[in-house]
């Protein structure tokens, strides 16, 4: 069975524009055939809770159709990530070429492993709710009563604001 499933990016190492496509170019070969890819805007976010010094991040949603288990698009996207160069094992946080949450996947729900979905992250994180509010607004999550859009709308936190860096990209 084929589920709509959203993967966010971050890339705050090299040249990041550059990783992101890269990513998506190699998620696009995950998907499904004939699934449409819905990709939101690039936005620039200042690091929150990275070691001193660390580049900007520039974070986007993408969302495409998947045909596999939750753990089986866990282990493809561990493996885009290391295969742009990301190095296993570095300090939490550390500025990385690219970083792939799994956002959703269809209705699943997974607890306490090492895969949680819906992320548990997703609604406390503007850099995560703007860019997946741009492509899909009307959403709610398996097991929420409310939409993307009204948790941005009720979103406080101590986030700077996001820069738009590109729309189409
Ligand atoms: P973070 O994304 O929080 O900065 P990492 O990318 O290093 O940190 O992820 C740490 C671990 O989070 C991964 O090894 C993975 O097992 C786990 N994880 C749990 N849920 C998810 C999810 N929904 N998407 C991606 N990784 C997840
Ligand atoms: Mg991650």
């Amino acid at each position: 069975m084929t589920e709509r499933a959203a993967i966010a990016l971050g890339s705050n190492l090299g040249d990041r524009l550059q990783n992101l496509r890269a990513a998506r170019e190699l998620l696009k070969k995950l998907s499904a055939p004939n699934g449409d890819l819905l990709q939101a805007p690039i936005y620039q976010t200042a690091p929150v809770a990275c070691p001193e010094g660390s580049p900007d991040f520039y974070n986007t949603v993408l969302e495409i159709s998947y045909a596999g288990t939750p753990h089986e698009l866990l282990d493809a996207t561990q493996a885009i990530e290391f295969h742009l160069g990301r190095l296993p094992g570095t300090e939490r946080n550390a500025p990385r070429v690219v970083d792939l949450d799994i956002l959703y996947l269809g209705e699943a729900t997974e607890t306490g492993g090492l895969l949680e979905l819906p992320h548990p992250r997703l609604t406390s994180r503007r850099f995560v709710l703007q860019p997946l509010a741009d492509i899909r607004p009307e959403l709610i999550l398996p097991g929420d009563g409310v939409t993307i859009a009204e948790h941005l709308s009720h979103l406080d936190t101590d986030e700077p604001p996001l820069a738009l860096v590109q729309g189409a990209w």
